[in-house]
């Protein structure tokens, strides 16, 4: 997507949020809520780790609901997975919640938001020249997280105000696209002096590189990639005016980059080879961005016709294209073919999946699906895919119960969500329905439908007290959060 066909959409999602604003009011210094105990912090302002999480899941509400947010369940699974990799690798990062999501925009650039989010825009992962240089962005911004750096800088702020909680939503989603049209669109709510909350200073850059580093290594990855990718950043800054968006959050001295070349020759010298799934997310993100170019798709028809189409990325980038142009049928011919080369590989089985399902063949796959599924019970990519074309094969009974037993780890997954709600519903789980759909609703933001939904449940489950119990507690949730909506708004 071209930059200017996105400014009108950023500013109506600016304007939306300003609109609707929503509980902050809870976070002012002085908040009336009883203190919490400050666990592992000093005595003092620290914003306590549960403050800052309540923030985090705030901003991510709102970023849920723009269209920004990649849904797709394949690169967000890959990321996770990148994510906790490194996580790992970090003793500092034990006990604390993290989620990696992935923003949907060509620009390079990643960033650490209060709570554990951690968002990559898609054109970082598509320009990392190796799967490490990948790994020593995402372990850079980890390591912002273990260092409470956003955090500690919230703190200073007398008061999080909705303008400076606006004011990071807009410098994640526009501003760093185009800093004129994003900061004129929140001029209202200061965001231009807010912006700096999400960029870090000199010191905090380089805490942040040292811990990265080290988890580059703990994890298995090529630690010379960090400097790598700061070459690649500078080479492409050096043939426009505007630097690419990570390096105004993230400011990069010629100091920093031998810094880190000099750091890498400490550690013993590993070649990391790409993982095929990162190759293959590099070519479904592309997919996405080259859906309407024509002439690319007619490109890539040219060179599989000649035989031209070797690497297994180039083949699975034009099975994409086809699968999601409507040519299924070919798609499919290509993905098994992969799929035959690459056999246990999730993910090709999730894209075969799909192109099986988009031509109403999904039942083929049922065999293939629930042998590997066997092999790896707690597969996200299997789970998702064997329950939706059970349900398309109206065995929404399987599906349920498959969803159900990886409820613990999928509360925060849409797509999951999405999923179970619709097996409860075939299955005639009426309740049960009732109460999944408001969680997935809660996920989004949609705080009212979310209520509506818990108390249809809560009807629903007169008879059983320990429903009851569960379903009150969830409304409660709601109720507070919409409380503090109303709050806020009176107070503008
Ligand atoms: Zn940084």
């Amino acid at each position: 997507m071209g930059k200017s066909s996105m400014k009108p959409v950023l500013t109506t999602i600016i304007s939306s949020l300003l609109a609707t604003s929503l509980g902050f009011a809870t976070y002012s210094a002085s908040a009336n809520t009883p203190d919490l105990p400050k666990i592992g912090e000093t005595a003092g302002s620290t914003l306590s780790i549960a403050k800052e999480q309540q923030i985090g899941d705030d901003i991510m509400r709102r970023i849920r609901r723009s269209e920004f947010l990649m849904k797709d369940p394949i690169v967000n699974d890959y990321i996770q997975h990148l994510g906790y990799r490194l996580v790992a690798a970090n003793p500092d990062a034990l006990g604390r919640q993290f989620r990696f999501f992935v923003i949907q925009e060509n620009s390079i650039n990643a960033f650490a938001l209060p709570g554990g989010y951690i968002g990559l825009h898609s054109g970082l992962i598509t320009s990392s020249g190796s799967e490490s240089e990948l790994a020593s962005v995402v372990g850079h911004e980890v390591a912002h997280v273990t260092q409470r750096h956003l955090a500690r800088r919230l703190e200073k702020q007398s008061e999080l105000s909705l303008p400076s909680i606006l004011g990071i939503i807009a410098s994640v989603l526009a501003a760093t696209q185009d800093p004129e049209a994003g900061i004129a669109g929140v001029a209202a709510t200061q965001a231009a002096g807010q912006q700096s909350i999400i960029n870090h200073t000199r010191s905090n850059e380089k805490e942040a590189d040292r811990i990265g580093i080290t988890m580059l290594s703990a994890a298995g990855f090529d630690v010379r990639a960090a400097s790598d990718f700061f070459e690649t950043l500078q080479q492409s800054s050096r043939y426009t005016l505007k630097p690419p968006e990570i390096l105004l959050t993230h400011p990069l001295s010629r100091n920093r980059i031998a810094a880190a070349r000099e750091r890498a020759e400490l550690y013993p010298k590993v070649t990391h080879e790409d993982s095929l799934d990162y190759t293959l997310v590099k070519s479904r993100i592309r997919s996405k961005n080259l859906l309407h170019d024509r002439a690319a798709i007619r490109e890539l028809e040219k060179k599989y016709q000649q035989d031209e189409l070797k690497s297994p990325e180039e083949r699975y980038l034009f099975a994409e294209l086809l699968k999601n142009s409507g040519n299924s049928e070919q798609a499919t011919h290509i993905l098994s073919q992969l799929y035959e080369e690459y056999s246990g590989n999730q993910l090709l089985l999730f894209s075969l999946s799909e192109a099986h399902l988009a031509s109403g063949s999904g039942k083929k796959m049922l065999p293939l699906l629930e042998e590997q599924l066997s092999k790896t019970p707690d597969s996200t990519k299997l789970i998702l895919a064997t329950s939706e074309i059970y349900l398309k094969a109206d065995q929404a009974n399987k599906a349920e119960s498959l969803l159900l037993r990886y409820s613990d780890v999928n509360q925060n997954n849409p797509t999951y969500l999405k999923l179970l709600a619709k097996a409860q519903a075939d299955s005639g789980h009426t309740p049960e329905m009732y109460e999944t759909t408001g969680q997935y609703l809660l996920l989004l933001g949609d705080l009212r439908t979310a209520k509506k939904h818990f108390e249809l449940a809560l009807h629903a489950t007169s008879k059983d007290p320990y429903a009851q119990t569960r379903i009150q507690a969830r409304l409660e949730d709601v109720r507070q959060q919409i409380r503090a909506e109303i709050s806020e708004q009176s107070q503008r």
